[in-house]
């Protein structure tokens, strides 16, 4: 059986390497330089930087099943998120006391009791053993759904609201309740780790495993049917079956699916400094993030978790802050902003670089229902990726997971 997949994600990698284990004859075709897709790290100076703010949750069942978790030497970031109120310089805890007992009275103080006990009822909720059972039932736009549990307005914008515009990198929050309920389920059974040599250990662990597939770098497919594929330049490739392992927007133009993708765009400003702003390897949620000119959504500091000879500060902005419009006035602005939230020395940081993804995540329906978001096949033509079920790294691996199931292809073993 001749396969080709296109595209080198962590979707694209996973398929070939079950194909090949199952004796297909593999072809994975990737439009750039290098494997990872939306799981990429990028080079600053010295430092390997992953782009966009991106962690591994523990609790996601489907990673045990196709990663070596030990190999990827993971470091957790606290049950905990600080809040900081940069007009005040104000900052408090909201953390997961089941999990961090010691966040219990910072919590109630910072949510105020009632808004505590929402969170509870909403984290006893969860199911540590089917993470996506949220997912078959409706489900209410995000922020409806933030009223439907009562919590207070006050808590919704300063905290809820920014971690869940993070969470889905969209300053709308267009996402289903279900998929909230999926992540908190995901952040109260396990933890939000990072790999010790960046996000894109994730894929290139899988894609290293790759012995027979053969793999076409810096190679665009430009259309797809059901037994080939069209590159750059017009060279036709045949196969059995086409798998298409690219992003939403790509894989809608490829099947001639007109309608419009909103495009999810996060940045990120990456500074080097002598000192860590703080010593805790926790997010710093901007509480009154939209009001005015603030732009940073989250600042966190990677080299708490894995040492450097240097720190890096990473603030990121989401939506159309994230678009390059005049670099220089930008990089000036985020730096001003940061001055606001940690003093003068701030001034003294060194911006090393920054990061862009116009796609971050696909965009869907906010009251669908149920795990799976799009069929598997187009007039013949197979889909996975994240915009197939949900968007993460769990959603990802399930699509590849259920093209599998419908093949008859086992899961590979990792030995
Ligand atoms: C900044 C950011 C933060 C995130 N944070 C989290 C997180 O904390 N937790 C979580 O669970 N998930 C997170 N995600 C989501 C997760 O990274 C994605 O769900 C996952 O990487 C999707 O993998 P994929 O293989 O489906 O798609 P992709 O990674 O997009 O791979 C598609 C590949 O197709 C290639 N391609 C595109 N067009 C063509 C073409 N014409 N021909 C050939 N190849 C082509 C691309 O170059 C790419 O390599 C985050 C994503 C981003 C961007």
């Amino acid at each position: 059986m001749k396969a080709i997949i296109v595209g080198a994600g962590l979707a694209g990698c996973a398929a070939a390497w079950a194909f090949e284990r199952h004796g297909y004859d593999c072809t994975l075709i990737e439009a750039s330089e290098k494997a990872g897709g939306r799981m990429r790290c990028t080079t600053m100076g010295s430092h390997t930087v992953d782009v966009g703010f991106h962690v591994l949750h523990t609790a996601y069942p489907s990673l045990h099943r196709w990663l070596d978790v030990d190999q990827l030497q993971l470091k957790s970031m606290d049950a905990a998120t600080d809040l900081i109120a940069p007009s005040t310089g104000t900052i408090k805890t909201i953390g997961d006391p089941l999990r961090a007992p010691s966040t219990l009275f910072p919590t109630i103080f910072s949510a105020g009791i009632w808004n505590a006990l929402r969170m509870l009822r909403w984290r006893l909720k969860t199911r540590k053993h089917d993470l996506e059972a949220a997912m078959d039932a409706s489900s209410l736009p995000l922020d409806t759904y933030f009223d439907s549990m009562r919590f207070s307005k006050s808590f919704q914008s300063s905290f809820l609201q920014p971690l869940f515009a993070g969470i889905t990198l969209d300053s709308e929050r267009k996402e289903r309740s279900a998929f909230a309920s999926f992540t908190f389920s995901a952040m109260s059974h396990g933890m939000m780790t990072m790999p010790k040599h960046g996000i894109e250990a994730v894929p290139t662990q899988i894609l290293e495993r790759l012995t027979s597939t053969e793999i076409l770098y810096n190679t665009k497919v430009t259309s797809v049917s059901k037994k080939s594929v069209q590159l750059e330049g017009g060279t036709t490739k045949k196969a059995d079956i086409v798998v298409l392992a690219t992003p939403q927007h790509i894989t809608q133009a490829l099947l001639g699916d007109a309608s419009h993708v909103r495009r999810k765009e996060t940045a990120t400003y990456v500074f080097e400094c002598k000192n860590a702003p703080s010593q805790r390897a926790r997010l710093l949620l901007n509480t009154e993030y939209g009001q005015g000119e603030q732009k940073i959504l989250h600042v966190h500091v990677p080299t708490l978790l894995h040492a450097s000879e240097a720190h890096l500060v990473v603030a990121t902005v989401i939506g159309e802050d994230a678009r390059l419009h005049d670099e220089d006035e930008e990089r000036k602005h985020i730096q001003r902003e940061l001055v606001n939230w940690f003093g003068s020395t701030a001034n003294d940081w060194k911006l090393i670089g920054t990061t862009y993804v116009d796609y971050a995540l696909p965009s869907g329906s906010t009251t669908a229902v149920g795990r799976e978001r799009k069929p598997l096949v187009h007039d013949g033509i197979y889909c996975i990726g994240d915009h197939t079920m949900h968007p993460s790294v769990h959603g990802t691996l399930r699509s590849v997971e259920r093209l599998l199931e419908h093949l008859e292809v086992p899961i590979p073993m990792k030995d």
